[in-house]
């Protein structure tokens, strides 16, 4: 078995990995990193399949590309399967707004529907010379692990999370002799969960107690779910607003991938859902609007930050990873955000809270020793290095993109 990176081995974002066995050659994710202009991985060869592990582009952002070009079979869960339709729509519409090239069209997104063909955990896919099991990774509803299975074991990640929160389940390990993992948060831990929704909600009281609106940008698949699981806990007039209804709705439909679908609807009837101008002047009156884009780039975010920016009794809750040169990581860095071509000066009250999907360090390491592999091969991260030292007495592999390695 040979293993190729086509993206995000030594990079968070565009991910992409080939795997070769005998005359048979598999992908698993190939995604892009969206930032202005977005990055794309290696060309991928022609391939008769490709397992998207979840929905996010950086796993699945260039798969209709993959689809219109080779006619590729694409294996993936129903939630995937739906919430990434609904992404890659919308990335095609960034494009547009923001003036760039995609590198596929509306065609090649329909040639993806008609290639999908929609597993669920705990199913075997028979794939040439090779059998591929499903498992859940515990990243977002859907989001999947895929056991390799041929003359040795091969597991390949997608992104983890071994917590168990109200949206999902945590991953178990896999017991394989190779284990492909992602390494986003090698070396840093997260603060306690419980201890940062206690302080989140905290937040939220102070600021209603002194007059504000909380603002919390939330990313739409993931964490606007996870927002409205948390925020169920306290006793707020919430409104939401962006692309977080849709997926909420995906969800909805598969219940079996939440971990309590009852509790996901009782978080949603406790929101307000804006839909049109009146209802989005209404919710700034509320104690807290959950809205896209996570990072503060766009979307109906920009309206509310907008109203309130000046307001020193208000504040923006960061709820998630903000990438460089966003919206949200200027404002923890300069205190500043563009708003219609203009930096101004943000006058609010701003946090930043750690509700990360994603196993911390330790975490990583516990779930390694789990699957207890001969090999373990560090991808999608960019401190892969102090994993790697954490791993005594394992074979570790840190790979480059472009690179084939023999398994
Ligand atoms: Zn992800
Ligand atoms: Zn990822």
């Amino acid at each position: 078995m040979e293993i190729q990176f086509l993206g995000g081995a030594t990079e968070v974002g565009r991910l992409g990995m080939l795997l070769r066995q005998g005359s048979d050659t598999l992908l698993f994710d190939y995604g892009m990193l969206p930032k202005d202009p977005p990055l794309y991985p290696m060309k991928a060869p022609p391939v008769d399949r490709v397992f998207v592990s979840h929905a996010h582009l950086d796993h699945s952002g260039m798969v209709p590309w993959l689809c219109g070009r080779h006619d590729t079979d694409v294996v993936l869960t129903p939630p995937t399967s739906d919430v990434a339709d609904l992404l890659l729509e919308d990335s095609l519409k960034v494009a547009a707004a923001e003036g760039y090239d995609p590198p596929f069209d509306g065609s090649d997104i329909q040639a993806t529907r008609r290639n999908t063909r929609a597993v669920d955990f705990g199913d075997r896919v028979d794939a040439g010379s090779v059998e591929v099991t499903l498992h859940s990774a515990g990243h977002i509803p859907g989001a999947t692990m895929f056991e390799v299975n041929a003359n040795q074991t091969v597991v390949f990640t997608g992104d983890i999370h071994t917590l168990t929160t109200d949206l999902v389940k945590g991953a178990r390990p896999v017991p394989c002799d190779t284990l492909v993992i992602e390494s986003t948060y090698a070396g840093r831990n997260h603060p306690d969960r419980l201890k940062t929704q206690y302080q989140f909600l905290e937040k939220i009281r102070a600021v209603n107690n002194r007059g504000g609106l909380a603002l919390v940008p939330a990313f739409a698949v993931g964490r606007t779910q996870d927002m409205l699981l948390t925020l169920a806990a306290g006793k707020f007039d919430v409104w939401l607003d962006g692309m977080g209804k849709k997926v909420n709705n995906i969800y909805m439909d598969y219940p079996e991938y939440l971990r309590s679908a009852r509790k996901l609807r009782d978080a949603m009837n406790r929101v307000q859902v804006v839909r049109g101008e009146r209802a989005a002047r209404q919710a700034l009156e509320a104690d807290v609007i959950v809205t896209t884009s996570g990072m503060l780039d766009g979307g109906p975010v920009v309206r509310y930050l907008q109203a309130m920016r000046d307001d020193p009794r208000s504040a923006i809750l960061l709820t998630g990873y903000q990438v460089e040169g966003s919206n949200g990581r200027r404002l923890m860095d300069e205190g500043v955000v563009e708003l219609d071509g203009e930096d101004v000066k943000v006058r609010c009250e701003w946090q930043k809270y750690d509700f990360s999907a994603h196993a911390g360090h330790d975490d990583l390491v516990r779930f390694i020793e789990g699957c207890d592999p001969q090999r373990v091969v560090l991808m999608h991260g960019d401190h892969r290095e102090a994993l790697a030292e954490a791993l005594d007495g394992r074979e570790v592999l840190l790979p480059v993109e472009g690179q084939w390695y023999p398994l």
